[in-house]
């Protein structure tokens, strides 16, 4: 699961590069369909549930699951989130970030994007084994929340391992006394969302694109990690040893 975690971080990274106005949704999916077999891996994605895209892509005010279209082009100032899970050797990875397209991040989205990545970042942290699953959600909340922003909660966290989504689910909210206690050798997928305001959602006609039921921006950022002895070791970075 490192192995794969860190070929998908590399994915992601090229993937991203290529995120940019003018490109469809559609044509940055071939790209990763391209980087994914590069590294010898398949999209988890893919006929999930019968979803038809190889990556989730979804723009502003869509929030998880959006299917890449060759008719959804991107534009300067789009908030663009990139969702990949590979599978390979029997094993799954999955990741998701955002990423602004443009030069000078607007303040607020700058805001959104720092609290969210924050809000990841401080859930692994509590990836320890010994305590309870409610200390990440508990934790996401609050950095969210804090930062005036709301938790989408429609959407949680998950066991990852020989499927793609396992026991427990990780919610982004709730007490630290919930869930169950985490151990050694569980992978989780963290994956905290945010928006402002209203966090309600509702579903696109093609009966997959979640989007914010008010139209606000919302972003996504999410890693795999495992719960060792030695602590939470993030699966899914780019800057991972061996
Ligand atoms: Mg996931």
């Amino acid at each position: 699961m490192q192995e794969n975690g860190r070929l998908l971080a590399a994915v992601l990274t090229r993937v991203k590069l290529q995120a940019k106005p003018g490109v469809s949704t559609l044509q940055l999916a071939e790209i990763a369909r391209e980087e994914i077999e590069a590294v010898g891996a398949e999209s988890a994605f893919i006929g999930y549930r019968g979803f038809p895209g190889v990556i989730c892509i979804s723009l502003n005010e869509e929030v998880v699951h959006g299917i890449p279209s060759a008719t959804r082009i991107m534009r300067q100032g789009d908030l663009v989130k990139i969702d990949i899970g590979i599978k390979r050797k029997g094993f799954y990875a999955d990741m998701a970030e955002t990423v602004y397209l443009g030069e000078e991040v607007p303040l607020e989205i700058a805001r959104l994007l720092a609290t969210t990545k924050t809000a990841l970042i401080t859930g692994i942290r509590n990836c320890i084994a010994g305590e309870t699953l409610g200390k990440i959600s508990q934790s996401i909340q609050k950095v969210i929340e804090t930062g005036n922003l709301s938790v989408v909660k429609r959407f949680v966290g998950h066991g990852i391992g020989r499927s793609l989504h396992e026991k427990p689910p990780v919610p982004n909210f709730g007490s630290s006394i919930g869930g169950p206690r985490l151990e050694v050798g569980m992978v989780l997928a963290i994956e905290p969302i945010a928006t402002f305001g209203s966090p309600e959602i509702a579903i696109k006609q093609d009966g997959w694109t979640a989007i914010t039921a008010n139209g606000a921006l919302s972003a996504h950022f999410e890693h795999t990690v495992a719960i060792t002895s030695r602590g939470p070791v993030i699966l899914t970075s780019t800057c991972q040893a061996g």
